[in-house]
Order: structure tokens, then sequence, then C-alpha cells
């Protein structure tokens, strides 16, 4: 009998996200030997939980959704990652999430775990009143699963801080006391981090910044190319505009907008905050996604969505340093080519860990009962970064491999280690 997803993997298409995370996982355990009997443990996830969630619609309807929680790993600690809400949510796409989060958790060093959870709605269309309830709904559906011991939440696409203070209001009146802890990425007046909002942009600012020194590049001479204006790229944009970053080209879900001498990017979120769209806008031209992920640039930051680099358009990539604020944003059958060209690469659970850093921070405060100033937080994260960067860099030296394959590397590395520790109890 062949092992949970040893065989089936290699059947997946180039699109599937589980594919592309698990076939950088058995290179990168390949490369570094693994123990067999760990490599077929590490290749699963520890649960994975299908709930149905009937939810009362405005119109007097009711809807039932489908969602996911998937556990990857507790070597380290308690489950951490956040919660997705769009049409295309797939039990692939949250399995490779979660296994994502252990491995990022171990590459920034934080005593936690991997998970992530999704439902399936369009989120979009749904009135404050039906996504509350239907977030009630699905906490109290996962409610046995969480908790700041076991598994604790967070935001991801289209879940904010609102989303986060009901999960966390759901529990706490199971509880029948308040648990900050369940979830991070919570309102700052519900226990929520100084700093967690903008913890992702600002984690990825900090590894840029790495990445062009050691290039020589100065940020006025610096062209980034930005696809997202989420929490990620609009405020990723924003910290690096700041910075003194020339950002010639910034998107979001249906087009984007391209100037070569740099585009003042408070003035483009706010005109996209007010007219839902780009189009319009004075002082740039409009991009489709797919062109604007190839404009020549020194730094492309893709922190939209999965699967945007593929074996399609990679020849047509031009940046010099590809930075992924996305999850996912690279396919696996890209990563050869980007090597062949000499991109150098950021990789996604190295980049974008800046947000579970300062969700860790949150849920440390959280438990001791004390805040931090921003600063602090800031100068933390700064420190984990910096030295998270570092750390990936002299492995890709030492042992000769890229970037990506070095964080993968390490990250395994670590928790085969913990994972022996603790020992297998079978
Ligand atoms: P968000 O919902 O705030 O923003 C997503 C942005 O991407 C929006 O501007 C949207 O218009 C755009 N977009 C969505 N689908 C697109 C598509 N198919 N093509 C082009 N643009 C598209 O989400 P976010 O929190 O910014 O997350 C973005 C990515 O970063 C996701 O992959 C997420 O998993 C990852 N991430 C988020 C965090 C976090 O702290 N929020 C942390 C780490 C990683």
């Amino acid at each position: 009998m062949p092992t949970a997803f040893v065989d089936d993997a290699r059947n997946f298409k180039e699109d599937n996200p589980f594919e592309s995370m698990m076939s950088r996982f058995d290179n990168a355990a390949k490369l570094l030997d693994l123990d067999p009997n760990i490599y077929r443990i590490l290749r699963c996830p520890t649960r994975e939980m299908t709930v149905y969630i009937p939810t009362l619609m405005d119109d007097g309807r009711y809807e039932v959704f489908v969602g996911y929680r998937v556990q990857h790993n507790f070597a380290r600690g308690p489950a951490k990652g956040g919660i997705r809400y769009a049409k295309d949510v797939s039990i692939d796409e949250v399995r490779a999430l979660a296994a994502w989060m252990t491995w990022k958790c171990a590459v920034v060093n934080i005593p936690y775990g991997g998970a992530k959870g999704g439902i399936i709605c369009d989120p979009h269309n749904m009135s404050q009143g039906e996504l509350e309830r239907l977030t009630r709904r699905y906490t109290s559906e996962i409610l046995d699963i969480i908790g700041p011991e076991r598994d604790v939440p967070a935001p991801d696409m289209n879940t904010n801080e609102q989303v986060m203070a009901w999960v966390m209001d759901t529990y706490s009146m199971h509880a029948r006391h308040t648990v900050n802890a369940v979830v991070t990425g919570k309102p700052v007046e519900l226990g929520g981090s100084q700093g967690r909002r903008e913890a992702t942009g600002r984690g990825l600012m900090f590894v840029i910044n790495e990445a062009c020194k050691k290039f020589g590049l100065k940020p006025a001479d610096t062209r980034v190319v930005v696809q997202g204006s989420g929490n990620v790229g609009g405020i990723g944009a924003t910290l690096l505009y700041e910075a003194g970053y020339k950002i010639i080209a910034i998107s979001e879900i249906k087009n984007g907008i391209y100037n070569p001498n740099g585009i003042n990017i408070p003035e483009a979120l706010d005109y996209l905050r007010k007219h839902k769209t780009f189009d319009g806008y004075e002082g740039a031209e409009i991009v489709s996604n797919s062109d604007l992920l190839e404009l020549e640039c020194d730094v492309l930051m893709p922190a939209a969505t999965e699967n945007q680099i593929t074996s399609k358009n990679v020849e047509n990539i031009k940046c010099r340093i590809l930075c992924e604020g996305a999850n996912g944003p690279t396919t696996a059958h890209a990563d050869q080519v980007l090597e062949r060209k000499g991109v150098f690469v950021i990789p996604d659970i190295l980049a974008n860990a800046g947000g579970v850093t300062v969700s860790y921070f949150e849920w440390v405060q959280n438990r001791m009962g004390f805040f931090w100033k921003e600063d602090l937080v800031n100068e933390r994260l700064q420190d984990t970064m910096v030295s998270s960067f570092n750390d990936v860099v002299n492995f890709s030296e030492k042992h000769k491999v890229d970037m990506r394959t070095a964080a993968y590397m390490l990250a395994i590395d670590r928790v085969a280690y913990e994972t022996k520790m603790r020992g297998i109890y079978a």
C-alpha cells in the first residue's frame, strides 16, 4: 500500500498549488537525504476537517457553504495559519497553504506548526451580516480543533480584522470567557498587536532592502513592480514608496497602472479606494495583470495569488529580484527557468513571513497580558526578517542551491530534527 500523498502528487497539474509545494519538498528532502520515515510523515498533513456551514442569507434562504481547516504539522508548537474566503478555494489549495505555514514558521524559527482554513464563497457579493453569520458558524464547526494551544487562525485573502474579531468572540462565547489569543490579526482594541496590519508588507521591505544591498541597488534607482493592492501588495508598495523605491506598476484583480517614472502610491491607492478600480487614474497607463508581470524592473513583487509565474510566462519575466509577497505565486515548473535566467528569488516562505512573525508577537503579548509599543514590534520584526534572510543566503551559498531550495531545506531540516527529538508516538 503506498503511503498517502507519496504517489499521487506526481499526477497533479502545474496549477495545483499542492503539487508546487510537494515537488519542492521532495527536491529538498532528497538533497537533505531525509530519513525515509520522517519523509513519509512530513509529506502528509496531520488533520483535515471539512465542514458544511448553513448560513442565513439576507433574503431568508439558507445557503450551505463548504469550509476547510487543514492542520499540517505540530512538531514545533501550535498550528498557525490564515483563513481565506474565495470562490476558488479547494482542499488542495488549503493543504498546500497549511504546509507552507509549517515551512514558513520554521524558516523564521518561531515556535509554531502550520495550518490553513478556507471557505468556498463569494465574499464580495455577501453583506456584512451574511459574512458574520458564515464566520460564526464556521468557527463553531472548527471550535474543537482551534485554540491558543492548538491552532491559531489569522486573516488571509478576503478576511480581515473584523472577521478575526467575530472568530474570537464566537470562540470566547463557548469558552465563557474572553480568549483573545485564539486568533491573531485582531483589531488593536481587542488585543491585536501594533504593527500587525503592516507586518507582511514591512517584512517584504526588510528582505528587499537586504537583497538590494547585496546587488548594490539604491532605493531611488530600484524599479519595483507590484501585483496586488491588498494587505500585502498595497501596504508593501506604500512602505517601499516611503523608503524611496520607485514603484513603476501596481495592480488589483481587474488590471493595473504603469508609469516608468514612478507612481505616487498613496495617491493611487486612495484613488483605488474611492473608485474601486484603477480605470481613469491619471498619471499612469493601464496595464493588464499579465503584461505587468513581464515589465522590465529590478524587483518584481507578486502579492496577489498563486500561479502567476508559470511555464507559460516565465521566459518573459525581466526582473533581477523576485520577491514573493503572495503564497505560491510561482509554480515549481517555473523555478528552473528563473534559475537559468539568474533571477534572485526571495521565496514566499521567507519573504512574506513578516505577517506570521508579528502574529507570533501578538499571541505572546496576549498570553502575557502586556502590550508592546509599535517601535519594539517593528524592531523585533526587522531582527527576525534580516537574520532569516541571512540564514537562507548562507545556507544557499554553503550548499550551492538556489534560495528557494535553501529555504525549504533549512525548514525541513528543523522540523525533521524536532520530530525525531520528540519521537514518533506510534
Ligand atoms: P487581499 O485580499 O488583501 O488582497 C489581494 C489583492 O490581490 C487585491 O488587490 C486583489 O484585487 C488582488 N487579486 C486577487 N486575485 C487576483 C488575481 N487573480 N490577479 C491579480 N490580482 C488579484 O489579500 P492579502 O492579504 O494581501 O494576500 C495576498 C497574498 O499574500 C495571498 O497569497 C496571501 O496568502 C498572501 N499572504 C498574506 C499575508 C497577510 O498577512 N495578509 C501574509 C502572508 C502571505
